[in-house]
């Protein structure tokens, strides 16, 4: 069978090797110049002599592994050294308060970049990376009884695509719902799944004095503050603080400038850790479609059997990563249920293996 996938993030790439290893053809596109998606990092020249470069991680700051299979996969990666556990107490920041958090989660990283495990998963799969796809058509064959069709890929550079008897589409819902254009299956995606987050990242002329690495914030303008430079694999250079503005202020700011989003962000930052800031650089990034709308229920995988199309993304599970990666594997089970088991979405990590 050969399969188009449209998106190289987490889904797209979970999907891919699953279906690759049960011997299917796997063809993947993406927009980005390169496969991570909102697990993408931003490359900067390392300080130290070595001249080699350290990752700013402005999407996906770590992931966590509660399903078993998920966990097994990580811990494969980890042998690998393709990530590493990011190992700290975090904070939380509340009605004013900058307190320790009882969060105990297991945090990983991917090294030196957060999707270094995606890179390695492809591996040699044949992958067209800065094309956008624009357009989708399926045709059914005239030369077979059998129900049975190809679907056609065309891009913005012009170029077409085809002789695919499965597309799987893993890109954010509201891409997906304007790629499927007239398909029925594009009813089924809801709105407003995904909520938007500017991340701005702060390069710092002295460190924070405040021993915090990860802040979750509660109130106020900041849902999240990482001390990047702490991760594994990404020391050897400047105190580098990586702000989410929460979706509501994010949403408020969705077409300011980033010097005036960046504002912001430090304003509420240095209110957090009770330090005027020297910050000597800023980047800002937006993301339109970033972390889950947990007021809406997810839709799960969604498909249309007879064209042999899927739809699927982390937000068809509830967001994240550990999601997106199940998420591929449904769609790919679903495609090879001879080969490919389905994952049983009630499993969780026994303790045991937690600890290892
Ligand atoms: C700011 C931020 C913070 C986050 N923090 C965390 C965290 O700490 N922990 C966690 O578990 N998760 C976190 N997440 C969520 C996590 O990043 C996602 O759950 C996961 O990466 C989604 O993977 P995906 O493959 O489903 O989607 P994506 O990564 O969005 O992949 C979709 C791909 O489709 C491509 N694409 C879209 N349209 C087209 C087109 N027309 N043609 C070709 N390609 C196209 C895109 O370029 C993209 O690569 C965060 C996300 C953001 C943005």
């Amino acid at each position: 069978m050969r399969i188009a996938i449209i998106g190289a993030g987490m889904t797209g790439v979970s999907a891919a090797s699953a279906l690759a290893e049960a011997g299917a053809e796997v063809i993947v596109f993406d927009k980005g110049r390169g496969p991570g998606g909102r697990m993408s990092s931003k490359r900067l020249q390392a300080d130290d002599a070595t001249g080699g470069y350290l990752q700013l991680d402005m999407g996906a700051q770590y992931f966590t592994a509660r399903h078993p299979w998920f966990l097994r996969q990580v811990l494969q990666w980890q042998q690998q050294g393709l990530v590493q556990r990011w190992e700290f107490a975090p904070h939380v920041w509340q009605h004013g308060l900058l307190l320790p958090s009882d969060d105990a989660a297991i945090r990983y990283v991917g090294t030196p970049a957060m999707h270094q495990p995606l890179r390695a998963a492809l591996g040699s799969l044949q992958q067209y990376y800065s094309c956008r796809v624009t357009e989708l058509s399926y045709s059914q064959s005239s030369f077979s009884s059998q129900q049975s069709g190809e679907w056609t890929i065309s891009t913005a550079d012009g170029a077409s695509h085809a002789g695919f008897d499965a597309l799987i589409l893993t890109c954010p819902p509201e891409q997906c719902r304007q790629l499927l254009a007239s398909q029925p299956l594009a009813e089924q995606i809801p709105a407003n799944l995904l909520l938007p987050s500017w991340a701005v990242a702060l390069e710092l002329a002295e460190p924070v004095k405040h021993q915090a690495v990860g802040i979750f914030g509660k109130s106020g303008a900041l849902s999240w503050c990482a001390r990047n430079n702490t991760k594994p694999g990404r020391s050897g250079i400047a105190e580098h603080w990586v702000l989410h503005l929460n979706a509501q202020t994010s949403l408020q700011l969705l077409e300011a400038t980033p010097e005036a989003v960046a504002a912001v962000a430090e304003q509420a930052f240095s209110r957090i850790v009770g330090q005027q800031l020297q910050v000597t650089s800023a980047l800002c990034h937006r993301w339109l479609y970033a972390s889950y709308n947990t007021e809406l229920t997810p839709p799960g995988v969604l498909s249309d059997p007879a064209q042999r199309l899927m739809v699927a993304g982390d937000w068809s599970l509830g967001g994240r990563v550990e999601n997106a990666w199940l998420a591929g594997v449904m769609v790919a089970s679903q495609l090879l249920p001879e080969q490919i088991k389905a994952p049983d979405l009630s499993a969780t990590s026994a303790d045991f293996m937690l600890d290892r």
